[in-house]
């Protein structure tokens, strides 16, 4: 079952295995919202910095990997001084593709081909399944 303790079983583990050299300070997850178009957000709040993760992947027809890599998106938001305490390193959060770019770097290059082509291909349908059936 895809609770809280399953997410954040797998944020503490790719934030440990991918981003091993930046502390995870001050920083929690949740699941949030039920969004088309957005898959995850980063924001400051009074307990800290907040990265939701859309609500609807805990359907379990959402590929692991989708959750993963928008886990992913969102701490290199927080890596690059967005929503975080650490410094900022651009002026924009996604100019320049800048957060793709480190991802790529970071070893996610296959996984944001498989949520592209998982986007473009099953998303739309498989979106619409879930709402149709809560
Ligand atoms: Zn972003």
């Amino acid at each position: 079952m895809r609770d809280q303790e399953w997410l954040n079983y797998r944020f503490d583990k790719i934030w440990e295995l991918f981003f091993p050299s930046i502390p995870q300070k001050n920083v929690y997850i949740k699941f949030k919202g039920k969004w088309k178009y957005k898959f995850g957000h980063i924001k400051k709040t009074k307990k800290g910095t907040e990265i939701a993760i859309n609500s609807l992947f805990q359907d379990i027809r959402v590929p692991e990997y989708i959750i993963q890599i928008t886990m992913a998106h969102e701490i290199v938001h927080y890596i690059h001084g967005f929503f975080s305490d650490l410094p900022k390193m651009y002026q924009y959060p996604h100019k320049g593709n800048v957060v793709n770019k480190e991802l790529i770097k970071r070893g996610f290059g296959y996984s944001l081909k498989q949520q592209k082509t998982w986007v473009k291909q099953e998303w739309l349908d498989l979106y619409n399944e879930i709402q149709n059936k809560k």
